[in-house]
């Protein structure tokens, strides 16, 4: 006999930025959704992860729960700057007057991912969702009716359709028989956080410096977010990842790079080859479950499509079950969730190769790109254009997914 703990018709696995939306959008939609989490209530998730939120997920984020865009817009950060070094020299610099986007909505804010999932719980305890906190799934089976899931803490649940949202190593994804397909990076990327000072800060600006001297020679980025800077040092391919991403390395980074003032300044460092994968399938074959986010994708975070990219399918998984669970027939309930896979799997493979671009424009070494590089650094006194391609490229296309979407990732 099953200790069923819930009545909900639909279970999320993972309380992660893309299963709290998925449960805020749900809601929003009038279904009622329960969320398993393997981690506890008291967890750190603290960490380098996503800052940089695209406006159309902040518009997601206030059409699902009214007032959860505009708080991370006022506490987010719009740097007005971009800025572009070449091997020492500015190449290109601009600065914006107005933070675009509209209405009350920018073009984007940047923020960190443990402020972003706290205002989402907060949402989440508004909306009378409930979390249940160490209950790791374990296992996943389904039928043309509903989904049986057993969780570690020996529960068992029922649903209507349960959403996959437990992140990149998802169980739910292997329970339904999917695989990611796809590579890796060949380098490394060290990426560290580091916290504002409050004398003579660094100007607020997002900086890519091509082969900056004062990191011998390696491509480093800098981003400003609420409270600190996010900097970001490709590693050349012979370099130890881990030697150079150890304290004592670390300190010398961020004083030649940022100043001295920042040197004791880090909180968080880690590497990273990146994966650039996709689940072969998005849903089961009862089309019951429906995978979302890091569950579904991986991605490179050139061009900030993660979390992005798994906040647009939440919003979409949502919307096909709101539809499939007063579906009058069953088949009508099954092309919901096909069209979901169709129109997210799509999105993905389009995200996919947008940071492919990005990834492959920042270390391949075809003679082409090189060259271009070289000779777009060598216009950029005189072509204002030259320098604004090698301040745009690193983050690949601008682009969005080639389909109708809520959400625009
Ligand atoms: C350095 C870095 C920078 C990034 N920058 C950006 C950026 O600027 N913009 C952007 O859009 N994205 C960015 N990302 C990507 C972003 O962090 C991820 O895409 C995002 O966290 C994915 O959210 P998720 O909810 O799918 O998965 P996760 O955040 O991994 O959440 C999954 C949840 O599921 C839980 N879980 C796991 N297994 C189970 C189980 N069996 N049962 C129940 N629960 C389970 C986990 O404990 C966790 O709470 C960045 C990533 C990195 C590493």
């Amino acid at each position: 006999m099953s200790d069923t703990s819930t009545d909900e018709p639909v279970l999320i696995a993972g309380a992660g930025p893309v299963g709290m939306t998925t449960a805020l959008a749900l809601h929003a939609r009038g279904v009622d959704a329960t969320i398993l989490e393997a981690e506890s209530a008291d967890r750190d998730r603290s960490g380098s992860r996503a800052i940089y939120v695209h406006g159309s997920t902040l518009r997601t984020l206030e059409r699902v729960h009214p007032g959860l865009g505009k708080r991370l817009v006022d506490d987010g950060v719009v740097w007005p700057t971009r800025h572009t070094r070449w091997r020492g020299k500015q190449v290109f610099r601009r600065t914006y007057d107005s933070p675009g986007g509209d209405g009350e909505i920018p073009h984007f804010t940047s923020i960190p991912q443990e402020w972003t999932e706290e205002y989402m719980h907060e949402a989440l305890d508004e909306a009378g969702v409930e979390i249940h906190w160490e209950a790791e799934v374990e296992s996943v089976e389904t039928t043309a009716d509903g989904v049986h899931v057993e969780t570690a803490d020996g529960r068992e649940w029922e649903g209507e359709y349960l959403v996959g949202a437990d992140g990149g190593g998802s169980t739910v994804r292997k329970e339904i028989g999917a695989e990611f397909e796809g590579s890796q990076s060949e380098n490394s990327f060290i990426i560290a956080d580091v916290e504002e000072v409050e004398e003579d800060p660094y100007p607020c600006e997002r900086l890519f410096h091509y082969d900056d001297p004062a990191a011998d020679g390696r491509n480093v980025m800098l981003v400003p977010f609420t409270g600190g800077w996010r900097l970001d040092i490709q590693c050349l391919p012979d370099d130890d990842p881990e030697e150079l991403s150890s304290d004592e390395r670390m300190r010398e980074f961020v004083s030649s790079v940022m100043g001295e003032r920042y040197a004791d300044n880090v909180t968080w460092v880690s590497s990273y080859k990146f994966l650039q994968v996709m689940a072969d399938t998005f849903v089961d074959d009862n089309r019951r479950v429906l995978l979302a986010g890091e569950a579904a994708h991986l991605l490179a975070p050139f061009g900030a499509r993660g979390m992005n990219s798994g906040i647009a399918d939440a919003d979409e998984a949502a919307s096909a079950i709101s539809v499939a669970v007063d579906a009058r027939t069953e088949a009508v309930a099954r092309d919901e969730v096909e069209l979901y896979a169709a129109r997210r799997e799509k999105a993905a493979q389009y995200n996919l190769e947008a940071a492919g671009q990005a990834l492959e424009y920042l270390q391949g070494d075809h003679p082409v790109p090189v060259l271009r590089k070289e000779v777009a650094a060598s216009l950029a006194d005189q072509f204002e254009v030259a320098g604004e391609y090698l301040d745009d490229a690193p983050y690949g296309p601008h682009g969005t997914p080639p389909i109708v979407s809520t959400g625009n990732y």
